[in-house]
């Protein structure tokens, strides 16, 4: 029963010290990023630990988990409504304030789907950082170069009269 006890303040504190430095960045840290933060703190945390404590925070509705196939998942602790924009070169997330409004779901209809609920938004871009070391230079805002698809795009439309 004291055993008992014991891990669950444990466990209890461990969590409120994660939830306590995520709070803290605005850096939307990965499992692992978070797991070197903490350990400064409670040098016998394992990182299985704070994946655990992640999981439930975000599953409890306490932190915000962001997932995008192909990245790593982040977390993030701050529930204001906001947007996100990703680095599409090194993964790295930043906030978007205001957030903009979100498309409506009302009129789409998929077929196998009984409802759909929400739209969100995601915002993709190139850092300052990854800018600074020449990626994405042709294809910044102020200098788009001809894309490939919106060639073929507007090749579609030529030889479609009623699409122009
Ligand atoms: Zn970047
Ligand atoms: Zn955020």
């Amino acid at each position: 029963m004291q055993q008992a006890r014991t891990t669950q303040t444990r466990m209890t504190r461990q969590r409120a010290v994660i939830l306590e430095e995520l709070r803290k960045l605005t850096s939307h840290p990965t499992a692992d990023e978070l797991f070197t933060l903490v350990r400064a703190r409670l040098p016998r945390i394992s990182l299985g630990t704070v994946y655990r404590n992640l999981d439930f925070l975000a599953d409890t509705g306490q932190i915000l988990r962001l997932e995008v196939s192909g990245y790593t998942k982040r977390y993030d602790g701050n529930l204001m409504p906001h947007q996100h924009v990703r680095c599409t070169v090194c993964g790295r997330v930043a906030d978007v304030f205001p957030p903009l409004p979100a498309p409506s779901p009302a009129g789409v209809f998929v077929p196998g789907f009984a409802r759909i609920l929400s739209a969100r938004i995601e915002f993709d871009g190139i850092c300052a950082e990854c800018a600074a070391k020449g990626h994405g230079a042709s294809r910044g805002a102020w200098e788009w170069l001809p894309d490939p698809q919106a060639e073929q795009a507007s090749q579609f439309k030529e030889s479609w009269p009623c699409l122009k």
